[in-house]
């Protein structure tokens, strides 16, 4: 039974930070089980990034590449997967939970007859078997999944969530076994470009220090009786530029544009947090002008260190869940903030 880390290639030929945290996981499930570790790569051109990874010990390197696997694209990298996992005879495999690899992995796990647990966030072995962990119900519950592997014929697939594991150093010469996947009907759709803003006009910044959150209370009417939403979404958009920070908003921020009051116009519901929004894991947490339970709570599950800034000093979940709580005007706060980021 042997056990295939799988991997694609970035745009420029390596191997992202979260594959090289899939990786040394791998590696550690392979030792535990005392099971061989296979690789399968994907893309364009594999051998940057076979060379990346190829002191990891693992006893064959599979490659699927060629420009069609360069791209993201359901039907190739599906295809590309599964060919894989048989050329390994893998019975477990471990993949980065990569948006890439969300879309095709389900597919290729069922074309196989196999299963898949997605989003893992750490994963043990017991009884000659993976245990892996995972969270329910937006993070609210973890819990362990336990499968019989006897009970189904392909491999059990799981995908693990980026930033739960130390990325892997493994660089090395690595021998690749090229494996042929016919492209027959399986390019029709092609990405003809992306459009998205520069790098800078970014508000969403994964891998920034710092997440700040920001609440319905930025737009509320102040002391003098009047909303100042133009200021509160310059003093922030001003944050941002100088601290690279990423932004988040409160479900109550973001939706205020569909109920046609005044809003933050560089919000979507892309930077929505908790629940029904994303659970970021930046290392540190900022949430302003926000009362509810949601940002804080859920939405910053993840972030270790968290700092809130609310007139109320009343605010239970501000009470609750951040390590230290401002009561102040954030306007006044974020103005000086910026004035000392300034200098
Ligand atoms: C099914 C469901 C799912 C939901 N999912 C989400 C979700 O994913 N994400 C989410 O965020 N919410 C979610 N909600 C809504 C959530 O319960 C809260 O209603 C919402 O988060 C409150 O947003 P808020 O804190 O920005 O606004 P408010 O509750 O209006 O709080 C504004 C705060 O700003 C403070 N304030 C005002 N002016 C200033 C100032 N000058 N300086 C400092 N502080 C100031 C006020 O004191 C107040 O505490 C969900 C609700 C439901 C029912």
């Amino acid at each position: 039974m042997s056990i295939l880390y799988l991997a694609h290639t970035d745009d420029n030929g390596s191997l992202s930070k979260a594959a090289m945290e899939t990786l040394g996981t791998a590696k550690q499930l392979a030792d535990n089980l005392g099971r061989p570790l296979k690789v399968g790569l994907v893309g364009a051109d594999v051998t940057q990034a076979a060379q990346s990874i190829g002191g990891c010990g693992a006893e064959a390197f599979f490659s699927v590449s060629g420009e069609a696997f360069g791209q993201s694209r359901y039907s190739t990298d599906a295809a590309a997967c599964a060919a894989l996992c048989t050329a390994a005879e893998a019975k477990i495999v471990l993949a980065p939970a990569t948006a890439r690899f969300a879309r095709c992995l389900p597919g290729a796990a069922y074309r196989l007859g196999g299963r898949i647990d997605t989003n893992i966030t750490a994963l043990d072995a017991v009884d000659g078997n993976p245990l892996p962990t995972r969270w329910f119900y937006r993070q609210r519950m973890s819990g362990q999944v336990q499968r019989d592997m006897d009970s189904f014929d392909g491999p059990w697939v799981l995908t693990l969530s980026p930033g739960c594991a130390e990325p892997a150093e493994f660089p090395g010469e690595a021998a690749l076994q090229a494996v042929d996947v016919p492209l027959d009907n399986l390019t029709r759709t092609t990405v003809t470009g992306v459009k998205k803003p520069d790098a800078d006009a970014q508000t969403i910044r994964p891998d920034a220090n710092l997440l700040i959150v920001a609440g319905a209370g930025w737009t509320k009417k102040q002391n003098d009786g009047q909303p100042h939403v133009k200021e509160a979404g310059e003093m922030l958009l001003d944050f941002l530029d100088k601290t690279k920070s990423s932004l988040g908003s409160s479900k109550s921020l973001v939706d205020l544009g569909s109920e046609g009051q005044d809003v933050l116009d560089f919000l979507t519901h892309l930077h929505q947090v908790g629940q029904t929004g994303s659970t970021p894991r930046h290392p540190k947490g900022l949430a302003t002008c926000c009362h509810g339970e949601e940002p804080h709570v859920v939405g910053w599950r993840f972030i270790n260190e968290r700092r809130a800034i609310n007139l109320d000093a009343g605010c239970g979940w501000a009470h609750g869940k951040a390590d230290v709580l401002y009561v102040a005007d954030a306007f006044a706060v974020m103005k000086k903030v910026n004035e000392l980021l300034a200098k």
